[in-house]
Order: C-alpha cells, then sequence, then structure tokens
C-alpha cells in the first residue's frame, strides 16, 4: 500500500513564476502554502505574483506573439504532439501530484491526466484541417477568408480539475497560434507548475506564461488588464458573471464554463439485467472526485415504479464505499479540496435535513483517525426531496446526492430543467426512443444515455443557461481563439 512517504516527493518544495521563458520569485517574496487536503501537510509552496509580475507576464507574451503566430501549421502540430508525448510519459507523476494537492484519488486522476494528454494530438490534427476559405463575390473578385489567432489569452482555471482544466485551454489556444497567461487556482497551483516544467524547453520565451495567486488579485488583475484579448475561464457561475463583465468592458470575447446542478433520469422501464448498470452509474456520476466535478450528476431522478428499490441499492453501494487516503490503490474515493469548502457541504447537509427532506446514509465528516487529520465527507444520500429545496438547487459539489421521484417522461424533463444550470445528465431507459426524446428536452449543453460520464476529446463541452458560454474540447473550439478577416483581391 502507498503511503504519504511515497507520494511527497513528487512535487518541489517551491514553485516560482513562469514568466518569459523564466523561473522568477514575484514582486514581494509572498508565497501561497498549499496543503494536502487529505491530511493537512505542507506540501508546496509557490510564489505570488504582483501587479507588476502579471504586466510582465501579458508584455511577454506579446513579444512573443508576432513570431509564434507565423509559426507553420505544421511546426505547430510537431509541438503539440511533443507536449503530448511529454504528459503521455509520465501520465502517473502528474496524477499524484494532483492528488497530493486537490486529494481525489491517484487511480482516478490517472484517466483525468490521460484525457489531458489528448488534447494535444486531438487538437493538432483539428488545426491541420482548419482550412481558410475563398469565395468569389463577383467574377473579377476573390476574397479570401482566413483565421487569425486572438492574440495573449488569460486563462484561469479552478480547483477540481487543474491539470485537465489547464490542457482544456493550452491546447487549443497555442494551437490557434495564441499566446497565454495561465492563472491556477491558488489551493491547487502544483499539477499547472509540474505541467510547465515538463513543457517548457519545447515553446519559445512568453508564448506560455504561469502567474499565482489569489483569484480576487492576480485573476481580477488579468482579467483588467488591456492586454489581454480573450478569457478563457472555468469555474463558479458567480466569478463567471465577472469575468463576463470584464470582457463586456473591454469587448473581448471570454469563454465561461461555469457551474451545473445535473440530472441522471432513471426510468422504470430499465431492464432487469441493467439494473446494475444503472446503480452502478448513480454511484459513479456522483462519487467520482468526491462529487467535486462541474458535470457531476447531484440529481437523481428517478420514476415511481422504481423509486424505492433504486434508492435502497444506491445506499448499499454508498454505505461500502472505500473512502481512503488518494495515494492508497484500493481507495475509491478521496479528500474535499480545502476546509471552508468542507464546512460549506457540511452546510447544504444541515439544510437538507431542516427542509425535511430524508437523509439515507452519509451526512458526516469522518473523523475517525487517520480522516481526522484531513478534510473527508462520507458519500451521502438525500432521498424523498422536493425539487425546490436549497439542496435540489444549488451546487454543493460534494459527495452528496439527492433524489427525486417523479412520474412519467414529462415530468422527469420538467424537474430535470427545473434549474438555472444546464451543463450535463443522463438518461437510464430500456426504450431507446424514449431516452432520445428525453435527451434532445433536456435543455443541457451534454447528455448520457445508458452510461456514465465520460468526456473524451471530440464531444463539445459547455452549458446551456447559467452553467456558461462556449465549448471545449471540440474542433469549434479554435473557433473561439480565433477571429475571420477577409482580404479582398479586385482583380
Ligand atoms: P471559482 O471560485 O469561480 O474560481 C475559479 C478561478 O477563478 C480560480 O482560479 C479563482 O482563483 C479565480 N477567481 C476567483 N475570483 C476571481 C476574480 N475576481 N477575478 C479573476 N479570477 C478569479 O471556482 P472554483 O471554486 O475554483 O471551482 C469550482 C467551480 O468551478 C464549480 O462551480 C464548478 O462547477 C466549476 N467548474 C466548471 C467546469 C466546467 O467545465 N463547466 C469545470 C470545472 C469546474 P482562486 O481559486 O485563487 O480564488
Ligand atoms: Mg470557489
Amino acid at each position: 500500500m502507498a503511503t504519504f512517504e511515497d507520494v511527497k516527493g513528487v512535487v518541489d518544495d517551491y514553485y516560482p513564476l513562469y514568466i518569459n521563458g523564466q523561473w522568477v520569485h514575484g514582486g514581494d517574496g509572498e508565497r501561497l502554502t498549499v496543503t494536502c487536503p487529505a491530511n493537512g501537510e505542507v506540501v508546496t509552496t509557490a510564489a505570488v505574483a504582483t501587479k507588476e509580475d502579471v504586466d510582465a507576464a501579458i508584455m511577454a507574451a506579446w513579444q512573443a506573439w508576432p513570431k509564434w503566430r507565423q509559426v507553420s501549421q505544421q511546426e505547430r502540430y510537431t509541438i503539440l504532439l511533443k507536449i503530448y508525448e511529454r504528459i503521455n510519459a509520465k501520465l502517473q507523476h502528474f496524477a499524484m501530484v494532483e492528488a497530493l494537492n486537490c486529494g481525489k484519488t491517484v487511480s482516478g486522476a490517472v484517466w483525468e491526466m490521460l484525457f489531458a494528454a489528448d488534447q494535444f494530438p486531438y487538437f493538432a490534427s483539428v488545426l491541420r484541417t482548419h482550412e481558410d476559405g475563398i469565395s468569389r463575390p463577383y467574377h473579377n473578385v476573390r476574397s479570401l477568408v482566413v483565421r487569425e489567432p486572438v492574440g495573449v489569452v488569460g486563462a484561469i482555471t479552478p480547483w477540481n480539475a487543474p491539470f485537465i482544466m489547464a490542457a482544456w485551454k493550452l491546447a487549443p489556444a497555442l494551437a490557434a497560434g495564441n499566446c497565454v497567461v495561465l492563472k491556477p487556482s491558488s489551493f491547487t497551483p502544483a499539477s499547472s507548475m509540474e505541467l510547465i516544467k515538463e513543457i517548457a524547453d519545447l515553446l519559445p520565451p512568453g508564448v506560455v506564461n504561469v502567474v499565482n495567486g489569489k483569484g480576487s488579485t492576480v485573476g481580477q488583475w488579468v482579467l483588467d488588464h488591456p492586454g489581454i484579448t480573450k478569457l478563457s475561464f472555468t469555474g463558479s457561475t458567480e466569478v463567471g458573471r465577472t469575468v463576463g463583465h470584464a470582457a463586456a468592458e473591454k469587448i473581448i470575447p471570454a469563454t465561461l464554463e461555469l457551474g451545473g446542478k445535473s440530472a441522471g433520469i432513471y426510468f422504470g422501464d430499465i431492464p432487469e439485467e441493467k439494473f446494475g448498470d444503472a446503480v452502478a452509474c448513480g454511484v459513479q456520476n456522483i462519487l467520482m472526485l468526491a462529487g467535486q466535478g462541474c458535470s457531476l450528476q447531484s440529481r437523481i431522478l428517478v420514476e415511481d415504479t422504481l423509486y424505492d428499490r433504486y434508492v435502497e441499492a444506491l445506499a448499499g453501494v454508498f454505505r461500502g464505499f472505500k473512502v481512503g487516503m488518494p495515494w492508497e490503490e484500493d481507495a475509491q474515493m478521496g479528500a474535499i479540496a480545502y476546509k471552508s469548502h468542507m464546512e460549506s457541504i457540511l452546510g447544504y447537509i444541515d439544510s437538507g435535513i431542516e427542509q425535511g427532506a430524508r437523509l439515507v446514509c452519509g451526512g458526516h465528516r469522518i473523523t475517525d483517525p487517520p480522516f481526522d487529520k484531513g478534510l473527508f465527507i462520507e458519500p451521502t444520500i438525500f432521498a424523498d426531496v422536493d425539487s425546490k429545496m436549497r439542496i435540489a438547487q444549488e451546487e454543493i459539489f460534494g459527495p452528496v446526492v439527492v433524489v427525486i421521484k417523479f412520474h412519467g417522461e414529462e415530468e422527469a424533463v420538467q424537474i430535470a430543467n427545473d434549474s438555472v444550470y444546464g451543463l450535463g445528465g443522463g438518461v437510464f431507459s430500456g426504450d431507446l426512443a424514449k431516452a432520445i426524446r428525453v435527451a434532445e428536452a433536456v435543455r443541457t449543453g451534454t447528455v448520457t444515455i445508458n452510461g456514465a460520464l465520460s468526456n473524451p476529446a471530440g464531444g463539445a463541452f459547455g452549458g446551456f443557461k447559467e452553467s456558461g458560454i462556449g465549448r471545449e474540447n471540440y474542433k469549434t473550439t479554435l473557433d473561439h481563439f480565433s477571429q475571420l478577416k477577409t482580404i479582398h483581391f479586385p482583380l
């Protein structure tokens, strides 16, 4: 069994900022202290950027841009493939870094690393087939319609999946010929810094820069800086609104990948031999990442004819779910990323009880040793939940699922759509036509039929409603990182 001692060496004691191809210490010597949420141990520190460092990063990006935008498609393709090879060769390393910093299991994090690596060959391929156009509006005029990069992208990422979110932004931004200033979450800078360490020599100085620090300071400086010509943000809806305002103020595009409260819909007609799969999906689609995933299905809608049996089966698996230290091979679920977030989850559990939902299992912080030094919450199920309750409307972002009863297809869709969010979702049914009708009727960016949630490259990912604007992980993402120019040739 792996121990903390085995994994703690995967991170450096200290990460400087990365600006203009140099590791620099940052203006006034301030540091972020990063602790492991599973045991409270300090695992690393990182330099905090000052406003001058943010200025320097953006200036370096603009200095690099004229050359970088002229790098041929073929050459950029080759660089992206080399980035892929570097990540792919160290999947386990990056997974351990991510687990140590975020509290998630190493085994789960490996999947994220695979998907993150795959962004680079995916966008390398998209780049090679992303052809510009020519039209003939009159017999003596030719119009070339060409794509140009937007310039310098401000990329801001959340703490729940910092490595893959950095990859989702860097791969298309670089493929399209942009330079990037990345601001990772101040809770989880380690994996982004390890990524940059690994790939820095493949990119000219200034093409990618990283500034660490709090969102309210460093993040806001990135948003407001006149040198940023595109914002690519993943995080909460609340901060997403601030990002949208900043973009509006400067008249620049913003991609906003925001919160969710996705519904998995389970119909009474699930064939007997598929019932076990349907329960496994219900479990997997909320408990992976200990519920700290934007498109996880934190609302389970079950048809009245199946309701009691489904809740009982779900509870059976939740009760036996192995919570463990992230580095333990048999751990199925790890920790909550930071203390105030854990307190917020526990607050939602209290609110569910106060509003009259039935607590079926879990509901507490785990305080038996060795969990007492970390931030762990039991896998929790609320049944008999009304869609208007806070626990059914607000994003809890923890290992807490609410199970809501419905009668018939129409009510299932109505409850699923009774949300300000529209990010993910699922349908489980023995009737494929019905499943497709429902998938089309729910107002969300992604729906999975009869299966567990997965977001491989090539599946457009993004939100309806307050879950965001724009799509990542798809060929059209390159369009969001570029703009069209028309060059007319009167002959
Ligand atoms: P968050 O609080 O919105 O923070 C996201 C990022 O924005 C962090 O880097 C944060 O920095 C920074 N930030 C905060 N205030 C800022 C400001 N005023 N200006 C500029 N940047 C600012 O989100 P989170 O708590 O990290 O992540 C959880 C949320 O992300 C959930 O709502 C989840 O659903 C969402 N999410 C969405 C997707 C998706 O693809 N749709 C994927 C993953 C997560 P600090 O952390 O340093 O404050
Ligand atoms: Mg937050």
